[in-house]
């Protein structure tokens, strides 16, 4: 028998509007995935965690300015304001989501060197937040993904749980995107690539 997750990327403060990180609109997810969650019987959740001073924030590097990139020792890392700093109001999920359920939080980002989008791999493409042993050692194998951002968190969390042997749906109306130069069609092409399927929240 499949054993089904919804998986909740970020749902949090500052990737809503009035948030240092805004997604357009993020906060429209929220009565979305409070429905959603009441149809699953498991439920985990990310947390976008870093310290501050994080490598991630163009402010940690003289003359940088949000949303350009730089190259690091990972790659190629865009540079974002200010956000999700450990322990702050913009670090707090959305006052407004409902999943005291939730059986894990895997908090990640939280290396100052190296940011992490995924919720099963840093941005270095090696370092492990242990989301798939957690799940394999709890049998699950279907993970149904929403939250913030399309086309950046919830991508790469899409995109790793495939090569980490799960089915992976992304119920793409409780996702809303950043997209950054093209970034939001980059990540579809890539999830599709992947093999991640997309279906509606539903009624
Ligand atoms: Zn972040």
């Amino acid at each position: 028998m499949s054993e089904e997750l919804l998986l909740v990327v970020d749902p949090q403060n500052d990737f809503c509007p009035g948030g240092a990180l805004a997604v357009p609109s993020g906060d429209e997810i929220v009565a979305l995935v409070n429905r959603l969650a009441g149809r699953f019987a498991h439920v985990i959740m990310t947390q976008d965690w870093h310290p501050a001073g994080h490598s991630s924030f163009a402010s940690s590097h003289p003359g940088k300015e949000p949303f350009h990139t730089m190259e690091v020792s990972y790659g190629t890392q865009v540079l974002w304001p200010d956000h999700c700093v450990q322990g702050t109001v913009g670090a707090q999920f959305h006052a407004g989501l409902e999943l005291p359920q939730a059986e894990l939080i895997v908090r990640k980002g939280f290396h100052k060197e190296i940011d992490s989008y995924s919720a099963f791999y840093e941005n270095d493409r090696r370092t492990p937040t242990g989301l798939g042993g957690y799940l394999r050692e709890r049998g699950f194998t279907r993970l149904y993904i929403c939250g913030l951002a399309t086309d950046f968190c919830v991508h790469y969390s899409a995109v790793d749980a495939t090569l980490e042997g799960f089915d992976v749906v992304v119920l793409e109306d409780a996702c809303r995107a950043i997209d950054l130069d093209g970034s939001l069609a980059a990540a579809m092409a890539a999830m599709h690539e992947a093999g991640v399927t997309f279906e509606s929240s539903g009624p």
